[in-house]
Protein backbone atom coordinates (compact mmCIF):
# COMPACT_ATOMS: atom_id res chain seq x y z
CA UNK A 1 0.00 0.00 0.00
CA UNK A 2 1.55 3.31 -0.86
CA UNK A 3 1.82 5.54 2.00
CA UNK A 4 -0.62 8.25 0.53
CA UNK A 5 -2.93 5.03 0.79
CA UNK A 6 -2.17 4.41 4.07
CA UNK A 7 -2.06 6.21 7.37
CA UNK A 8 0.46 4.55 10.22
CA UNK A 9 -1.94 5.91 13.10
CA UNK A 10 -5.62 5.14 11.95
CA UNK A 11 -7.22 2.14 13.54
CA UNK A 12 -8.72 0.91 10.06
CA UNK A 13 -5.33 1.12 7.97
CA UNK A 14 -4.05 -1.12 10.95
CA UNK A 15 -6.75 -3.73 10.41
CA UNK A 16 -6.31 -3.37 6.74
CA UNK A 17 -2.04 -4.20 6.94
CA UNK A 18 -2.42 -6.87 9.97
CA UNK A 19 -1.25 -4.80 12.57
CA UNK A 20 -4.21 -4.50 14.88
CA UNK A 21 -6.13 -7.89 15.43
CA UNK A 22 -9.96 -7.95 13.91
CA UNK A 23 -12.35 -10.68 12.68
CA UNK A 24 -12.07 -10.26 9.36
CA UNK A 25 -14.72 -12.02 6.92
CA UNK A 26 -13.18 -10.76 3.51
CA UNK A 27 -10.01 -9.41 1.74
CA UNK A 28 -8.86 -8.70 -1.48
CA UNK A 29 -6.42 -5.72 -3.10
CA UNK A 30 -9.35 -2.89 -2.64
CA UNK A 31 -11.51 -4.18 0.64
CA UNK A 32 -11.56 -5.31 3.82
CA UNK A 33 -14.53 -6.79 6.04
CA UNK A 34 -14.40 -6.88 9.35
CA UNK A 35 -16.66 -7.75 12.16
CA UNK A 36 -17.26 -4.74 14.50
CA UNK A 37 -15.87 -4.78 17.78
CA UNK A 38 -18.53 -3.47 19.44
CA UNK A 39 -21.68 -5.33 17.79
CA UNK A 40 -24.25 -3.48 17.56
CA UNK A 41 -26.99 -6.24 16.84
CA UNK A 42 -26.71 -9.73 16.13
CA UNK A 43 -24.66 -9.26 12.90
CA UNK A 44 -22.55 -6.10 12.70
CA UNK A 45 -19.90 -5.68 9.78
CA UNK A 46 -18.02 -2.80 8.59
CA UNK A 47 -16.81 -3.37 4.65
CA UNK A 48 -14.21 -0.64 4.09
CA UNK A 49 -11.80 0.49 1.40
CA UNK A 50 -8.00 -0.96 1.90
CA UNK A 51 -7.03 2.82 0.61
CA UNK A 52 -7.28 5.54 3.23
CA UNK A 53 -10.21 7.75 2.71
CA UNK A 54 -11.52 9.68 5.83
CA UNK A 55 -15.01 10.06 5.35
CA UNK A 56 -18.13 10.54 2.68
CA UNK A 57 -17.36 13.69 1.72
CA UNK A 58 -13.27 12.60 0.85
CA UNK A 59 -14.71 10.43 -2.08
CA UNK A 60 -14.08 11.61 -5.69
CA UNK A 61 -15.82 10.69 -8.76
CA UNK A 62 -12.94 8.54 -9.58
CA UNK A 63 -14.38 6.13 -6.52
CA UNK A 64 -17.41 5.34 -7.61
CA UNK A 65 -16.68 1.63 -8.75
CA UNK A 66 -15.24 1.37 -5.40
CA UNK A 67 -18.33 2.18 -3.16
CA UNK A 68 -20.24 0.43 -5.50
CA UNK A 69 -18.08 -2.61 -4.96
CA UNK A 70 -18.65 -1.89 -0.90
CA UNK A 71 -22.14 -2.13 -1.58
CA UNK A 72 -21.98 -5.41 -3.22
CA UNK A 73 -19.67 -6.77 -1.10
CA UNK A 74 -21.91 -5.91 2.04
CA UNK A 75 -24.72 -7.92 0.22
CA UNK A 76 -22.50 -10.80 -0.22
CA UNK A 77 -21.95 -10.82 2.89
CA UNK A 78 -25.90 -11.04 4.09
CA UNK A 79 -26.05 -13.83 1.83
CA UNK A 80 -23.16 -15.19 3.64
CA UNK A 81 -24.38 -14.67 6.84
CA UNK A 82 -27.97 -16.27 5.96
CA UNK A 83 -29.86 -12.71 6.69
CA UNK A 84 -30.21 -11.20 2.69
CA UNK A 85 -33.44 -12.47 2.54
CA UNK A 86 -35.21 -11.67 5.91
CA UNK A 87 -33.14 -8.31 5.47
CA UNK A 88 -30.55 -5.72 6.50
CA UNK A 89 -29.51 -2.31 6.77
CA UNK A 90 -26.32 -0.48 4.93
CA UNK A 91 -25.25 2.79 6.53
CA UNK A 92 -22.22 5.27 6.32
CA UNK A 93 -22.36 7.51 9.30
CA UNK A 94 -20.60 11.03 7.95
CA UNK A 95 -18.57 13.49 9.74
CA UNK A 96 -19.34 14.30 13.60
CA UNK A 97 -22.36 15.47 13.36
CA UNK A 98 -23.23 11.87 11.22
CA UNK A 99 -21.99 9.85 14.10
CA UNK A 100 -19.15 8.79 12.38
CA UNK A 101 -16.11 8.25 15.11
CA UNK A 102 -13.44 6.59 12.82
CA UNK A 103 -12.24 8.25 10.27
CA UNK A 104 -11.29 5.86 7.71
CA UNK A 105 -15.04 5.11 5.64
CA UNK A 106 -16.75 2.72 6.48
CA UNK A 107 -20.03 0.64 5.42
CA UNK A 108 -22.14 -0.90 8.27
CA UNK A 109 -23.74 -3.97 7.24
CA UNK A 110 -26.51 -4.50 10.17
CA UNK A 111 -28.91 -7.71 10.27
CA UNK A 112 -30.67 -9.43 13.21
CA UNK A 113 -33.10 -9.51 15.56
CA UNK A 114 -33.65 -5.56 17.33
CA UNK A 115 -32.93 -4.35 13.67
CA UNK A 116 -35.31 -1.65 13.99
CA UNK A 117 -34.79 -0.33 17.35
CA UNK A 118 -31.37 0.30 16.72
CA UNK A 119 -30.09 3.13 14.28
CA UNK A 120 -33.84 3.61 12.95
P1 LIG B 1 -18.82 5.06 13.22
O1 LIG B 1 -19.40 5.51 14.51
O2 LIG B 1 -19.79 4.99 12.08
O3 LIG B 1 -17.55 5.81 12.87
O4 LIG B 1 -18.43 3.54 13.45
C1 LIG B 1 -17.20 3.13 13.94
C2 LIG B 1 -17.38 1.70 14.32
O5 LIG B 1 -16.09 1.12 14.47
C3 LIG B 1 -18.11 1.50 15.64
O6 LIG B 1 -19.27 0.71 15.42
C4 LIG B 1 -17.08 0.79 16.52
O7 LIG B 1 -17.68 -0.19 17.33
C5 LIG B 1 -16.15 0.18 15.50
N1 LIG B 1 -14.80 -0.03 15.93
C6 LIG B 1 -14.00 0.84 16.59
N2 LIG B 1 -12.78 0.30 16.78
C7 LIG B 1 -12.81 -0.93 16.20
C8 LIG B 1 -11.86 -1.98 16.06
N3 LIG B 1 -10.61 -1.87 16.53
N4 LIG B 1 -12.24 -3.11 15.42
C9 LIG B 1 -13.49 -3.24 14.94
N5 LIG B 1 -14.43 -2.28 15.04
C10 LIG B 1 -14.10 -1.15 15.67
ZN1 LIG C 1 -7.25 4.53 7.46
Amino acid sequence: MPEEHHQPDCIFCQIVAGTKDARIVYQDDELTAFWDHYPATPVHMLIIPNRHIDSMNKVEQSDAALLGRMLLKARDIAEEMGVRQKGYRLLINTERGGGQSVFHIHLHLFAGDHLLAVHG
